[in-house]
């Protein structure tokens, strides 16, 4: 068969971060006690009215300048109407024809090459309840999460790959943790994204699209993106069509099962939401909000490549997290260490300890000054680099002083002579097989010399003293 080429689009739904919910006052948080922050809004009793939180259009609008998007001054809400049991209203208030931000882009990095993503659309939106199947027969509704506010950003389907997927969601989010409304966290369901995916000849026309739904996670999205693809390829390859389908994501068994053929527009009975007005917004406010925008992730990138020398993989995990680009950002205003050894240790040590406990740098005892006091006291040679890095690894678990924690765990490296040159005799005495064969010509036996002298030292004495010395010493006695 033909080569086979896929075109994919994303719907991801965040939770906003906002205090209260997007049409009353309960609270938006998470992991309350079941149905406790409804109220007769949100649970849509009969003669009670909306009214809308001005603050997640704020957010909304914010996330529209982040992917370039067209702002509406003037958008609408509109009821989506459907039975579902976390759905107590009947119907859910999302915008229809008139969103909050139209007509946008992201430009991502794949592969070294600049891809650009077309945004559809940006709308709020309110979130369903939440079902807990409870093992017996019997399904619990939980209404805490009626109403919680939500962006739905809806991309053209300009991505090809399950690879320039996982490049887009991992952008999002780190621009949604830039500019700081939403958590973000997977784990609670903080964004959510349905997939679309077809597949069709080279050189043949789009094909028809299914979208998966019930994906939970960047992983999830993945790995439903790639079975899409060999589903509609073996349907394609035998001469069968692909019909339009919704299909639920089953990530436990990696496969995707069909759910209902694609419902239209019309059978949610879309109408302008006669409880509230157009949501209008002026330039000022607008203007405002573009104003205040935060430097976002992928013009850091290029400014740390550009700018600094760092390579796209470094530049890419040190803005990965808005609080590791500040500790960056920081360092490199202090000037108090090299640009090259901070980058070191945020991309190493930092990295690998946020990544193994899931912390944030602020939940650690690390500031900027501290950590160019490590990198500069490397540099000058007052400690080894892995000195460097146990004092690194101390300032995490618990902060303190720089200078403090090298005096007191003892990892100034010793450059005293008189000391490097007994510790070097001693090594060569102690293992004469090493130092025979260094002088019959096996130069390299030097390594396992210099190993020993540092492990003897545990690993103070300074690398390359030691290596003149022991060198010395041997060439000597030749
Ligand atoms: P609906 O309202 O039915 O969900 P939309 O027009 O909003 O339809 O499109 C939903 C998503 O489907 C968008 O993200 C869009 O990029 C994507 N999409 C549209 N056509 C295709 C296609 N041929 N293949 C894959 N994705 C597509
Ligand atoms: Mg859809
Ligand atoms: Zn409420």
């Amino acid at each position: 068969m033909a080569n086979i080429e896929a075109v994919i689009g994303l719907e991801v739904h965040v939770e906003l971060n906002t205090s209260s919910k997007l049409y009353c006052s309960c609270k938006n948080i998470f992991g309350a006690e079941p149905n406790t922050n409804v109220c007769p809004v949100c649970l849509g009793l009969p003669g009670t009215l909306p009214r809308l939180n001005k603050q997640a259009c704020y957010h909304a609008v914010k996330m529209g300048h982040a992917l370039n998007c067209r702002i509406n001054r003037i958008s609408r809400q509109d009821r989506k109407n459907y039975f579902y049991p976390d759905l107590p209203k009947a119907y859910q208030i999302t915008q229809a024809d008139i969103p909050l931000c139209e007509n946008g882009y992201l430009d991502i990095l794949v592969d070294g090459n600049v891809k650009r993503v077309g945004i559809e659309r940006i709308h709020i939106e309110e979130d369903a309840g939440k079902l807990i199947h409870d093992g017996s027969d019997n399904t619990l509704c939980d209404y805490n999460r009626c109403g919680v506010p939500l962006i739905e950003i809806v991309t053209k389907p300009d991505m090809n790959s399950s690879a320039e997927a996982r490049i887009f969601l991992e952008n999002i989010r780190s621009i949604l943790l830039y500019i700081g409304i939403s958590d973000c966290k997977m784990q609670e369901g903080s964004i959510r994204c349905d997939v679309n995916v077809s597949v069709h000849e080279a050189g043949s026309p789009v094909g028809t699209r299914c979208e998966l739904k019930n994906v939970n996670s960047f992983s999830a999205a993945l790995r439903g993106i790639e079975y899409e693809i060999k589903r509609q390829t073996e349907i394609i390859g035998k001469g069968s069509s692909i019909e339009r389908e919704t299909r639920r994501w089953d990530d436990k068994n990696g496969i995707s099962i069909l759910m209902r053929n694609k419902e239209n527009a019309e059978d949610y009975r879309f109408f302008p939401e006669p409880d509230l007005g157009t949501i209008a917004l002026d330039e000022k406010e607008i203007a405002e909000i573009r104003e205040n925008m935060p430097e976002l992730p992928n013009k850091k990138m290029l400014r740390y490549v550009k700018e600094h020398g760092l390579n796209d993989s470094e530049a890419f995990i040190i803005t990965s997290s808005p609080d590791k680009a500040a500790l960056y950002d920081e360092c490199v205003r202090l000037q108090r260490c090299s640009i090259r050894s901070a980058a070191n240790r945020i991309v190493g040590e930092i990295t690998k300890f946020m990544n193994d406990t899931g912390k944030s740098i602020s939940e650690t005892g690390i500031t900027a000054e501290e950590l160019c006091e490590i990198c500069s006291a490397h540099e000058k040679g007052l400690i080894s680099s892995s000195g460097a890095k146990t004092a690194l690894e101390e300032l995490i678990a618990h902060g303190g002083r720089t200078e403090e924690i090298i005096k007191r765990m003892g990892l100034e490296q010793n450059t005293d002579i008189a000391y490097l040159s007994e510790l070097a005799d001693k090594v060569i005495s102690e293992n004469e097989r090493s130092a025979a064969d260094y002088r019959n010509g096996k130069k390299s036996a030097i390594s396992f010399l210099i190993g020993q002298a540092m492990k003897a030292s545990k690993g103070r004495a300074d690398p390359s003293k030691i290596r003149n010395l022991i060198e010395n010493k041997l060439k000597k006695g030749e």
